[in-house]
C-alpha cells in the first residue's frame, strides 16, 4: 500500500509543477554582451543567400555563425511585410502596419533600440547603402506614420543621439520642400560634424572627441555596387573604429545591406548576387572584430524576401539561372544568424518582433 502511494505521488508531482507557474526551471544564464551589431540584409531570403554563396566559390561568412534561427516576417496588416514594418519590428518589438516608421498600429511612437540604448549610455551607429531616411535605418531613430515622409523623418536625426551615421539622402536635410529648415545646420548645432563620405579625404574622426559624425553618400539614393558604390566597407570600418574608441558602456550598431532588396524588385539576379556578396564581406569584418573582442553579439537577418527569387534547374555554381514570382516582397520565413555572448537565444523559430526582445534579454542585469 505504501509502495502504491509513493508511486502515485511520484506520478502526480509533475502535474503540480506544470499547473503551478511559480515552479519553473531557472532560465539558463545568458552571458551579457558589451556591444551589439545588428546587420539587416534587406530582401535577403534563403535564395539570395544561396545564390550569393554559390556565386562566391561556395562560401560565405554566414557559414561562420554557430546559431541559426528563423523568424516570421509578417506585418500586423499584411502577411507580406514591407521594410518599414519589418524594421520597426526589430527596432521596437511591435507588429505594425506596412509603411509605419517607429510607430505602432495606432500610429503611436514606440521606443527604438537606439533610443533605449542611448538612454543607457551606449554609443550608437547606423550605416546603410540607401538613404538614412529610407525605411530600414529610419525605423531605428524616427517616428512617422509613413515611410514616404522622408523630410519629416530627417528632422528626427539631430536629437536622436545617434553618434555616427553613414548613408544617402542629403537632399531631405538641406533641399527641403515642406519647410525651409536646414537639418544639416541643426545636426551641427547638436554637435555633429557632417561631411560627404570620401574615404580618401575623411576628417579626423575619434570616438574620444565628444563629437558626433554624419556622412552623406548621395543626395538621394546611393548607386549600386555594380554602378560604382565604394563606401560600404570603409564606412563600416570607420564606424567600428569610432564606436570602439572610449567605449566605456558598449555600443549598438545597425548596418543595412539595403540594395539586395532592390535587386529583387528589379528581378536582376546579378544585382542581388553582387549586393549579397558585398554584404557578406561586411559581415566577415564584423565577425573578425567580434571574434577578437569576445564581447560583441552579432545578429544578421533580413526583413523579408524580395522577388520570390528561385535558382532554377540548369543552374551551376558558375551560372545561376534565376526565376522570380513577383517584383514585390514575399512572406517566407527568414533566417537569423547569431554569434557571440547571448547568441544562443536566437535559435528556433520566432516572430520578427522577438529579435528586439531577445537583444534586450541578453542585456538584462545579472547576465
Ligand atoms: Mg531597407
Ligand atoms: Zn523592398
Amino acid at each position: 500500500m505504501l509502495f502504491l502511494v509513493t508511486v502515485c505521488m511520484a506520478f502526480a508531482a509533475p502535474s503540480f509543477s506544470v499547473s503551478d507557474t511559480s515552479i519553473v526551471a531557472d532560465p539558463i544564464p545568458v552571458k551579457k554582451p558589451k556591444n551589439i551589431v545588428l546587420l539587416i540584409g534587406d530582401g535577403m531570403g534563403l535564395t539570395q543567400i544561396s545564390a550569393g554563396l554559390y556565386s562566391n566559390n561556395n562560401h560565405l561568412n554566414l557559414e561562420r555563425f554557430p546559431v541559426i534561427g528563423l523568424h516570421k516576417s509578417y506585418a500586423w496588416d499584411d502577411l507580406v511585410t514591407d521594410s518599414a514594418a519589418g524594421a520597426t519590428a526589430f527596432a521596437s518589438g511591435v507588429k505594425t502596419y506596412n509603411a509605419a516608421i517607429g510607430v505602432d498600429k495606432d500610429t503611436m511612437a514606440v521606443p527604438t533600440l537606439v533610443e533605449i540604448l542611448e538612454g543607457r549610455g551606449y554609443k550608437t551607429g547606423i550605416v546603410a547603402t540607401c538613404s538614412v531616411t529610407h525605411a530600414t535605418p529610419a525605423s531605428f531613430f524616427a517616428h512617422a506614420a509613413s515611410r514616404r515622409l522622408y523630410e519629416e523623418i530627417a528632422t528626427f536625426l539631430p536629437k536622436s543621439g545617434v553618434d555616427i551615421f553613414v548613408g544617402g539622402g542629403k537632399k531631405y536635410f538641406n533641399q527641403r520642400t515642406i519647410d525651409n529648415r536646414n537639418i544639416i545646420a541643426e545636426l551641427e548645432a547638436e554637435g555633429y560634424t557632417v561631411n560627404d563620405f570620401d574615404a580618401a579625404n575623411l576628417p579626423e574622426i575619434s570616438g574620444t572627441s565628444g563629437k558626433k559624425f554624419g556622412f552623406f553618400t548621395a543626395d538621394e539614393e546611393p548607386v549600386s555596387l555594380l554602378n560604382g558604390r565604394d563606401y560600404f566597407i570603409p564606412a563600416v570600418e570607420i564606424t567600428h573604429q569610432f564606436l570602439t574608441e572610449a567605449n566605456e558602456n558598449g555600443y549598438f550598431l545597425m548596418i543595412e545591406g539595403s540594395q539586395i532588396d532592390w535587386g529583387g524588385h528589379a528581378n536582376e539576379s546579378d544585382y542581388i548576387i553582387s549586393e549579397m556578396i558585398e554584404f557578406d564581406q561586411v559581415i566577415g569584418k564584423v565577425l573578425d572584430w567580434a571574434e577578437k573582442d569576445g564581447e560583441t553579439l552579432v545578429v544578421v537577418t533580413a526583413d523579408h524576401e524580395t522577388g520570390g527569387y528561385a535558382i532554377n534547374p540548369g543552374s551551376t555554381m558558375e551560372k545561376i539561372i534565376p526565376a522570380f514570382t513577383t517584383k514585390s516582397h514575399t512572406a517566407a520565413l527568414i533566417p537569423v544568424f547569431a554569434y557571440g555572448p547571448g547568441a544562443e537565444l536566437f535559435s528556433g523559430i520566432f516572430e520578427n518582433t522577438a529579435i528586439f526582445h531577445k537583444i534586450l534579454e541578453t542585456l538584462k542585469d545579472g547576465n
